[in-house]
């Protein structure tokens, strides 16, 4: 799987790309943090970086696509990758079309993370007020003023990306403003939608990961059959919720179809839950009386 994660600094890209490796074992290519080792090791990448990033403006185009070929030809990079703030620039994207189609892969999505840009400036200086709680080492370009300036950046070269990936039909967005399992969750529901996971192949991959955490889940539903039709309930209702959150600048049919999809599997699934709760509970209270029977 091969997608990219488009937003505004402060967005969540950085978290929510950390959250799909771990999902799907796929790598983040991340410019930025590949760009901040440049600088860190002096190479000669980082000594012409430096001064950009630090003032929040751009590093050369051509700079970062031989960084992003570089590392796209890398073994871990086989099985899938999510691009984490590349591209950047129209030009950016152009260069990574031309060099998908070389190497013959192919993007599987483009994933917008939608945020209120009032609320940037507000996550960002929390983000730094945790980070020296921390003791960990602030960026120095993640100040107010610093700040302001790459979302003017945004706004100005990397926005109309939007409307590229729009255009290509390879956009998706997604509410960045929910809580951050919240927009995980709307991100694989997107990648379902666009077949870009198998929903088979994860839910192995789940089942085998955790046995035990799974036995135990429907057990309790099993004994809560009321309580587990509640929770789905619920959590289709979320999901109506997060479909509903504007799609800008994709195709109307393509957003009706997303949405419809993405409602009815909602649906679904509760029922299915609700129904397998239901179910269970009514054997093990059947199963007490035949015990019972037999005991008496
Ligand atoms: P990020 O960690 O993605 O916010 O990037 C930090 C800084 O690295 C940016 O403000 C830019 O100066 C530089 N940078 C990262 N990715 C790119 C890119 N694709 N094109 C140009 N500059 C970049």
């Amino acid at each position: 799987m091969r997608i990219i994660l488009l937003g505004p600094p402060g967005s969540g890209k950085g978290t929510q790309a950390q959250l799909l490796v771990q999902r799907y074992g796929i790598v983040q290519l991340s410019t930025g943090e590949m760009l901040r080792a440049a600088v860190a090791a002096g190479t000669p990448v980082g000594l012409k970086a430096k001064e950009i990033m630090a003032s929040g403006g751009l590093v050369p185009d051509e700079v970062v696509v031989g960084i992003i070929s570089d590392r796209i030809d890398q073994p871990d990079a086989r099985n899938g990758f999510i691009l984490d703030g590349f591209p950047r620039t129209v030009p950016q994207a152009a260069a990574l079309d031309e060099l998908l189609k070389q190497k013959h892969l192919k993007l599987d999505a483009v994933i917008e993370l939608r945020v209120n840009e009032s609320a940037l400036l507000n996550r960002v200086e929390t983000r730094v007020a945790q980070m020296r709680e921390r003791g960990e080492e602030v960026r120095v370009d993640d100040t107010p003023e610093v700040l302001t300036k790459r979302l003017a950046s945004y706004r100005t070269q990397t926005e109309p990306l939007i409307h590229y990936y729009s255009e290509r039909r390879k956009l998706s967005t997604i509410d960045g403003m929910m809580a951050i399992d919240e927009v995980t969750r709307a991100i694989h529901r997107q990648l379902l939608a666009l077949g870009a996971v198998e929903p088979k192949a994860h839910s192995r991959s789940a089942a085998k990961a955790a046995p035990a955490k799974k036995a135990k889940a429907a057990k309790k539903s099993a004994k809560k059959p009321a309580k587990a039709a509640k929770k789905a309930a619920k959590s289709a209702k979320a999901a109506k919720k997060a479909v509903k959150k504007p799609v800008r600048g994709s195709k109307a049919a393509t957003k009706t179809a997303t949405k419809a999809a993405t409602k009815k599997a909602a649906k679904k699934a509760a029922k299915a839950t609700a129904r397998k709760a239901v179910k269970k509970g009514a054997k093990k209270s059947a199963k007490k009386v035949t015990k019972k029977r037999a005991k008496g």
